[in-house]
């Protein structure tokens, strides 16, 4: 099973993990190199057994920390060779590099690793998708438009982090920044807004979605509350209103968190699954044989989750059927989100 924290996101700089049993992996690195370790021992990891680095793109506020962190804790890091070429120029000590291509895949221990091109105004910048024991994690920071080949390889992922960087309206009134800087933010090869985001979570909605992790807020041109509102909003028109939509902060991280359902939820969304075709079963047969199967399930933790189920039987539309299911799966993991800070945390 994957875990997976943001430990700061926003333009002051990114950085996330996501661990196994034996595999720690630190995604970018544009919080000082303080503010990495204080935060990787937050979460309960120590900095030093870290098992690799790896970056999505050379910016800033994605390597800034690198060069201090790197003296004191030696990680390998990977990176595009293009990336590294403009990152090891910064760096007073080299550490090990472990050079990829975008599009390669590549193992850390237990986890997989497969990478993808994304479109944005850096040498090589890429997206990832890490595995292990089925568990799949999307990241995709910074990317100024959506692609098919970055829908095609976020497909099926557990726990998806995606930038949400502006409100639309909110950027376009902002007088801070020039129209050039508001023209980069939003061109092609800049960054996403919360209604591109909400497109492709929408388009990623499926079963497996658990959890949505909005990063890179704008202080200025975007609001948490906003964000997640907008995402939420595109998931429920699909029926998938128990998927947890949360904002990582720019000043304190997300808690680790399983990064898909746990292994007994996931039983019963199973089981569910099977009193769903016997149900169905059921009906085409008769609806008596149905309620009797109803009525025969258990009384016992799972029996809430049971009963939406029983009532969707007969419905075609798969979108609710998807929706309940998605429902009962999260009726024993109530949907909290002030449990992570989400809809207060600093946009950064
Ligand atoms: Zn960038
Ligand atoms: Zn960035």
């Amino acid at each position: 099973m994957l875990r997976f924290s943001v430990l700061g996101s926003g333009s002051a700089g990114n950085s996330a993990v996501a661990c196994s049993g034996q595999t720690r992996i630190l995604i970018d690195a544009g919080l000082s190199a303080r503010q990495l370790c204080l935060r990787l021992e937050t979460v309960g990891i120590d900095p030093n057994s870290l098992s690799a680095i790896v970056l999505t793109h050379e910016h800033g506020d994605h390597v800034r920390g690198l060069d201090v962190f790197l003296r004191k804790c030696q990680v390998p890091v990977y990176a595009t060779s293009h990336t590294c070429q403009v990152v090891r120029e910064g760096l007073r000590t080299q550490p090990e590099w472990r050079l990829f291509e975008a599009g390669d895949s590549f193992a850390v221990n237990d986890v997989q690793i497969e990478t993808f091109s994304v479109p944005h105004d850096a040498v090589d910048p890429v997206g990832f998708v890490l595995e292990c024991a089925r568990t799949r994690v999307g990241v995709l920071s910074d990317i100024g438009h959506v692609t098919n080949l970055v829908r095609a390889r976020l497909a099926g992922v557990h726990t998806l982090f995606v930038e949400s960087n502006y409100d639309e309206v909110m950027l376009q009134n902002d007088v801070k920044r020039p129209w050039s800087t508001k023209q980069r933010i939003s061109s092609r090869h800049g960054h996403l807004s919360n209604d591109q985001a909400a497109e492709l979570v929408a388009a990623m909605a499926s079963a497996e979605l658990h959890r949505v992790v909005l990063g890179h807020l704008s202080r200025d041109c975007n609001a948490p509350k906003v964000a997640a509102e907008t995402v939420s909003a595109g998931l429920r028109k699909l029926g998938f209103s128990e998927v947890d939509v949360i904002c990582a902060g720019q000043n304190e991280p997300l808690p680790l968190r399983d990064a898909a359902l746990l292994m007994a939820e996931a039983v019963v969304a199973e089981t569910l699954e099977t009193v769903d075709a016997a149900a169905a079963d059921g009906a085409a047969a008769g609806g008596a044989s149905a309620r009797m199967r109803e009525e025969e399930e258990p009384v016992d933790s799972s029996e809430t989750k049971t009963k939406p189920q029983a009532k969707a039987k007969g419905k075609s539309d798969a979108a609710s059927s998807r929706s309940e299911k998605a429902s009962a799966r999260h009726q024993s993991q109530p949907h909290q989100p002030d449990l992570f800070g989400a809809w207060s945390a600093q946009a950064g």
